[in-house]
Order: C-alpha cells, then sequence, then structure tokens
C-alpha cells in the first residue's frame, strides 16, 4: 500500500474471493456458481441493441427490474433495492445499521468481519455451537446489527422461519439482516415476515441459483423504510449501481423462474448422490440447505484433499480457520462434475 493511505485502511485485511484461474480448465467447485447456463431468455434480452444503447445510462432507479421482482414476491416496488450482487447490500447495511456494533456467528461468510473492520464497527462474534448449527438464543436481545447467513456459509446449516422470528422480536431497536444467498437450494425464505416487522432486511442474489454471479445482481426486501437508508446510500455513493445489460437480464430471469428452479432441483439430486458417495467413503457432511457442502474426512486433512483435488483439475475451497480447517467446501456442480470429483476423491484416498 502507499505510505499515504489513512491508517485505517492500511491495518483492513481485506477479503480473499475463492480462485478464479485462467490457467487451465478446471472443474471449478470452489466458489459456489451454478454449473447450469443462464436461461435462453436471458441471453436473448442482452442483444446487440441493448450492448448499442450502452452509451446512455442505465435507470437508476431499475424501475422494471423492481417491478418484477415486486411481482415475483408479492410487495411493493418501495420494498425492493437492487444492487451490485448482494455484497453491496451487505456493505450498506453494515454503515448504515451497525452504529451500535454488529453481531454475527464465528464461522460464516467471511466478508462479514471486512465489512465491520472497514466501517469501524465493534463486532460481537457468537460461536456455532459444536455441531456447528447457530447459537439462535446469543442473537438474542443484542440490540445491536445482527446478521445471519441462512442457510448459514460455509456449512449450509439452516434455521427455521421461528427461530429467525423470535431473534428479530427480541432484537426491536435495531436491524436483523437475513442473508439468502443460497435459499433456492431447499431453504425457506423470511421474504414474508418482512411485511410483518419492520427491523427485518432480506437479501437474495443472481449470482448462485439464478446462473448470474458475473453479471453481479442482488437484491435487498424489507419494510419501505428500510429501502430509503439503502437508497440513501446508494444516491450518496453510485446511483448507477446496476448496469443496463444486468438489469434486463434481471427481468428476464424473473420471467423465467421456472427454468431456475428447475435447476436448484437438479441441484438438490445432485447433492443427495454426492452427500451419499462421500459418506460411503467415510466422509462427516454437515446437513446442506445450499448448493455446497461443507465436508471432512479422518483420513486425509482438508489442505491436503484441497491440493491433492487440485492438481488433478478440480477445485474446492479450504479456510485456514483453525475450528473448520479439517472441512473443505465443495459446490454441487453438475451429475458429470461430480462423478468425475468423487471419482477423483476415490483415487486420492487410495493412494
Ligand atoms: N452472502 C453469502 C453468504 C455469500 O456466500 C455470497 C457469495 N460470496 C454473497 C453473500 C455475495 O454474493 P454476490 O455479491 O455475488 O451477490
Amino acid at each position: 500500500m502507499s505510505r499515504y493511505v489513512s491508517k485505517r485502511l492500511s491495518r483492513i485485511e481485506a477479503y480473499t474471493p475463492g480462485e478464479q484461474p485462467q490457467d487451465k480448465k478446471y472443474i471449478k467447485l470452489n466458489t459456489n456458481e451454478s454449473p447450469y447456463p443462464a436461461s435462453p431468455k436471458v441471453v436473448e434480452a442482452v442483444s446487440a441493441d441493448a450492448v448499442a444503447r450502452l452509451r446512455l445510462y442505465c435507470d437508476p432507479e431499475c424501475k422494471k427490474l423492481t417491478q418484477a421482482l415486486a411481482g415475483l414476491y408479492g410487495v411493493g416496488e418501495k420494498n425492493i433495492f437492487l444492487s451490485n450482487g448482494s455484497d453491496d447490500i451487505l456493505n450498506f447495511a453494515f454503515m448504515a445499521y451497525g452504529e451500535s456494533g454488529v453481531a454475527y456467528a464465528d464461522i460464516t461468510y467471511g466478508f462479514y468481519p471486512v465489512f465491520a473492520e472497514l466501517h469501524g464497527i465493534t463486532p460481537t462474534v457468537i460461536p456455532l455451537k459444536e455441531d456447528f448449527s447457530l447459537d439462535v438464543e446469543g442473537f438474542k436481545n443484542q440490540n445491536k446489527l445482527v446478521v445471519i447467513a441462512n442457510p448459514n456459509a460455509p456449512t449450509g446449516m439452516e434455521i427455521s422461519l421461528s427461530d429467525i422470528e423470535s431473534i428479530v422480536l427480541s432484537n426491536p431497536n435495531s436491524v436483523v439482516v437475513i442473508d439468502e444467498a443460497y435459499v433456492d437450494f431447499g431453504g425457506t425464505s423470511a421474504i414474508p415476515l418482512t411485511k410483518k416487522y419492520d427491523n427485518l432486511l432480506v437479501c437474495q442474489t443472481y449470482s448462485k441459483s439464478r446462473s448470474m454471479a458475473g453479471a453481479r445482481l442482488g437484491y435487498a426486501v424489507g419494510n419501505e423504510a428500510l429501502i430509503a437508508d439503502l437508497n440513501k446510500i446508494k444516491y450518496s455513493t453510485n446511483p448507477y449501481n446496476v448496469n443496463t445489460l444486468t438489469q434486463l437480464a434481471g427481468v428476464a430471469a424473473v420471467e423465467d423462474n421456472d427454468y431456475y428452479l428447475g435447476n436448484a432441483q437438479k441441484i438438490i439430486a445432485t447433492r443427495v448422490y454426492v452427500i451419499g458417495a462421500l459418506e460411503q467413503l467415510g466422509f462427516e457432511v454437515l446437513p446442506s440447505k445450499a448448493n455446497f457442502i461443507f465436508a471432512r474426512s479422518p483420513k486425509i486433512s482438508g489442505l491436503e484433499l484441497y491440493l491433492k483435488l487440485k492438481e488433478r483439475g478440480v477445485l474446492i475451497r479450504h479456510f485456514e480457520k483453525a475450528r473448520i480447517k479439517d472441512f473443505n467446501r465443495i459446490t454441487i456442480g453438475s451429475q458429470q462434475e461430480m462423478e468425475i470429483f468423487i471419482s477423483k476423491v476415490t483415487e486420492i484416498l487410495g493412494e
């Protein structure tokens, strides 16, 4: 870093995204992308004509996309906020609601501590229980911003809507953010609860179930006043946060929602296969409601398995953090990709 940078920024440890290697073709099971392509309707929407119109600024209100999502979830247009990936929403939420601190789990999405540090917010870290389930009681009466990934990452485990409701009710003077990046793979969304509670903000993404990680599109659903807060930050930083092509693709994706629900079902079926196959190989696999699984083997360390698979052209995600260093997070790819993955794991364990 330069010698001009502020002390606070120089201390921050930035988020490390999963590898996006360009050197050779891997079976990529490391960043929870979808193995399935965008819907043909999305491909059609991003036309040459649309590209030619890029000389104009995009619609800062994302009107058509807002209408489409409001229709999909049965909420008002003022209950929807669009952003450049859901990371942007999380960033804004930390900025808007973190004045009294923030509570999140010890094992959860690695960006939360980065946002806390970036905005100078004091974190309260609530350890997951021994079995890696969320300590619901621990999140009650925090009276500060609460951020929960549900299903959680990298565990894939879910808490119930009644647990979410009890956390929201016990924190009446602060905002609870439920990060539902992985909800479409068998989880239950808290979006309906946003009609009942003015301190609940739910965010979702097009990056996983909707095969659009590269387009950068996320959205939040919540009470009108919360959405107005997020808009205030957006219009104070970057009003054009969702580009024209992404807005067009986003509308087309909502119009072809069944295509994506079908893909999510395929991923769930493949997940059942992978869990069964890994368990047969002696792995412990946490119960997953996501498009990834979190697994460890008594026969090989997490790091060694990650490295040996990489040598064989398969990328998975390993985290150095002490409590989870025995595990690997494995994205559920296509059935064919996962059969190759299982055969490589079998080969490695047999060595
Ligand atoms: N939340 C969680 C739990 C995630 O794993 C991710 C993906 N890294 C995100 C949010 C952000 O996704 P995106 O910015 O692509 O919408």
